[in-house]
């Protein structure tokens, strides 16, 4: 690889979330060299997203004392259907997007080569590459946050399917005539377990009158509330709460069975702000339901495991996107 003989080459990785937009300055060895975040202020419209995704790599760029001579390319993982090809974003619920050219506006913008993805599918692509070595051929990645999204690597490859949008594991349905989901359906696996439906569970719960510690962290509406607040409510020994928290990692569990059944893989991944926060108080249960669940035998040798990037695999799989678009042009 060209870049590695010249420290001074870097590669751009954006998360771009609902709420904010985060960007990673990583050098050719991964290394993360310096971040910067912003607000993504969805309401203003793409062009002003897109205009701020720019002046939040510009900026990353500049808070790590580089040029933008020295950028190799800039790799985006946004929410929503995508055509890497042309670095289209179909549509995305929570951005308000429909057909937005991503990669066209921001090439425009920033006079780099741009590579967009959809945000999971590149965060298990940065997890596969890095912390698994890609080595094994078979792994399904899910993270758990504001929603709940995967991405599944399939004989070593990111598997996107017909039209691009494999993955989508947070739509399952895991409880028919379940609680209502932002897709439209009930039950889904992400109106059961993410960062959204553990909150709302809780609310429903303090307005009907149920006590818990976190009415006294962050007073009775609990509009303030962080994945990190749960964790601290369950150390603090709110039993309410942990419940709550105990069915999440068991939805969870089923939903990794499913999974093993498909896709027979050798290690499934959990990742997003949710693993991150409540890692100790969710895992065990998650394997241990998992195995439970699964067809026999499948699950045999399957590993379950918590990635160890955290909240980084967003912008590294999105600079890991950058990685392999160059090799694989070479
Ligand atoms: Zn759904």
């Amino acid at each position: 690889m060209a870049d590695s003989k010249n420290p001074q080459e870097c590669l751009i990785g954006v998360d771009l979330g609902g709420t904010k937009i985060l960007a990673g300055v990583f050098d050719s060895q991964l290394q993360c060299l310096g971040r910067n975040k912003m607000s993504t202020k969805a309401e203003r419209g793409a062009d002003a997203v897109i205009e701020r995704i720019a002046r939040c790599v510009e900026e990353a760029i500049d808070e790590c004392d580089l040029s933008r001579k020295q950028v190799r390319g800039v790799g985006v993982g946004t929410p929503g259907s995508v055509d890497p090809e042309s670095g289209r974003v179909i549509f995305a619920a929570n951005l308000h997007w429909e057909d937005v050219p991503l990669r066209k506006e921001l090439e425009r913008r920033l006079d780099m080569p741009v590579f967009v993805e959809n945000d999971c599918n590149s965060s298990i692509l940065g997890v596969y590459e890095t912390e698994l070595k890609a080595k094994p051929q078979h792994v399904i990645g899910l993270f758990l946050g504001t929603g709940i999204g995967g991405g599944l690597i399939l004989n070593g490859k990111l598997y996107a399917g017909f039209r691009g949008t494999a993955g989508e594991v947070g739509h399952m349905v895991l409880e028919v005539g379940g609680p209502k989901c932002t897709c439209g359906n009930r039950g889904c696996f992400e109106a059961l377990a993410s960062r959204t439906a553990i909150f709302r569970k809780i609310q429903t719960a303090v307005k009907a009158g149920q006590k818990t510690v976190l009415t006294d962290l962050l007073g009775d509406d609990l509009n303030d509330m962080r994945s990190g607040d749960l964790l601290k409510a369950i150390r603090r020994g709110d039993k309410f709460v942990e419940k709550v928290v105990e069915e999440a990692a068991e939805y969870t569990g089923i939903a990794v069975a499913n999974l093993i059944n498909l896709f027979n893989p050798q290690v499934v991944v959990l990742g997003g702000g949710i693993i991150d926060a409540l890692e100790d108080e969710m895992m065990a249960i998650i394997v241990e339901t998992a195995r439970d669940y699964a067809f026999p035998g499948s699950a045999k040798g399957v590993d379950i495991i918590a990635t160890e990037v955290g909240d980084d695999a967003g912008i590294l799989g999105a600079a890991v996107l950058v990685r392999k678009a160059l090799l694989d042009a070479k």
